[in-house]
């Protein structure tokens, strides 16, 4: 083994240490609020908390039975788009969109055939290594923790550990770990890649899902429903990334029942986009896992388009053309690692934590 490779390995090893010596609890925020939806609340009324909020994902609750009925996200709403908008019109798909009752939803997926969101839920006490293993394995992206009530036995929602909240917790505690995560990420495989030459001739971007500026929003909601995925990137004839289109930019779109928008392209629908939002980030296949994660640590992102940096330049590609994605789950998944590994549990490096 390289010395490079070895320093690398500890810093990974010792970061999957910090997780399996903190709970869930370590990793929340001293104060914090909390949504929780009741399952009889319309789409409509949903949508509107979401973006009075400005969250992306609640809690479900079934105050019939007082007890957790999974979660809502926006690509619940996505699969509802999909699956109403392809069978009627933009009005009727308007009102009955609005006027289906979150209950309903898990109906809608089954009959799309898509992957219905798992009810996993976890106890806040467990360890944040057992919780990032369990939003790998069930693709959860987020992870409810429940706890019970030691009087009356029954269940309370304590709160949602997201995989940024999970990142974040590591970059702003692991500092000295991070600084070892020197390998690229290309190398480290983290995110999906161009393959080359593409196995598909209609997709010569294959496996990525992207789009152009003409490209209408639905069909991108198509995309997403299909694929189960939260965003494309938007290229041009050479492939050169000119922005990306996220799930969050369909509801933002739809947020006042104008469902006749996802017949805009790309280009009319960026326009409607709000003024914050934060802008597309890039980065090349040749940057590290650390310096990722120092960037999780300042800035909010979900996630990071790949693009031909100066090195592929040298080599006759072009500069700004789509490599690759890197996202969330991505750096999570290659983090906790094959689910499988047992490692002996060293003592924590860090006595005092820092919560996001
Ligand atoms: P996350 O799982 O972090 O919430 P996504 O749902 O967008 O993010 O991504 C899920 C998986 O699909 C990841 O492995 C990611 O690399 C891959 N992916 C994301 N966007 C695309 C895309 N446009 N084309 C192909 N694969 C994608």
């Amino acid at each position: 083994h390289h010395p490079a490779h070895d320093l690398h390995e500890h810093g990974v090893a010792a970061i999957r240490n910090f997780l399996r010596c903190h709970t869930c609890y370590d990793a929340f925020p001293v104060s914090f609020r909390l949504i929780v939806l009741d399952t009889k609340l319309t789409v409509k009324k949903a949508l509107q908390c979401f973006l009075l909020n400005g969250v992306v994902s609640a809690p479900l609750w079934n105050s019939q039975t007082s007890s957790f009925a999974g979660m809502l996200t926006v690509l619940d709403i996505i699969h509802l788009i999909q699956y109403y908008y392809r069978t009627t019109d933009f009005e009727r798909a308007a009102t009955e969109v609005e006027t289906f009752r979150l209950e309903s939803l898990r109906a809608i997926e089954r009959h799309l055939g898509v992957a219905p969101p798992p009810l996993t839920q976890e106890h806040p006490s467990n360890s944040l290594f057992d919780a990032a293993k369990l939003i790998i394995q069930t693709h959860a992206r987020r992870l409810p923790l429940l706890d019970s009530d030691s009087e009356t036995g029954q269940q309370v929602v304590i709160s949602v550990l997201t995989q940024y909240r999970l990142l974040k917790f590591i970059s702003i505690n692991c500092h000295k770990e991070i600084q070892q995560l020197h390998l690229s990420l290309k190398r480290l495989r983290i995110g999906t890649y161009v393959m080359s030459p593409s196995p598909d001739p209609s997709n010569p971007y294959f496996p990525l899902a992207t789009a152009k500026m003409d490209t209408s929003v639905f069909d991108i909601v198509h995309i997403f429903s299909e694929r189960s995925i939260s965003a494309v990137p938007i290229i041009d004839e050479d492939g050169v990334v000119l922005n990306m289109y996220e799930t969050v930019d369909v509801i933002t779109l739809v947020r006042l029942g104008a469902y006749q928008n996802l017949d805009l392209k790309i280009r009319e629908a960026l326009t409607q986009r709000s003024s914050d939002f934060p802008g597309v980030v890039i980065c090349t296949a040749s940057d590290s896992l650390g310096t990722l994660l120092q960037l999780i640590k300042k800035r909010r992102v979900h996630r990071l388009v790949v693009v031909e940096g100066e090195e592929e330049e040298k080599r006759g590609g072009k500069k700004g053309r789509l490599l690759g994605i890197i996202t969330l789950s991505d750096v999570l998944r290659y983090i906790v690692g094959h689910a499988d590994i047992s490692e002996p549990r060293m003592k924590p490096s860090t006595a005092s934590t820092e919560a996001p």
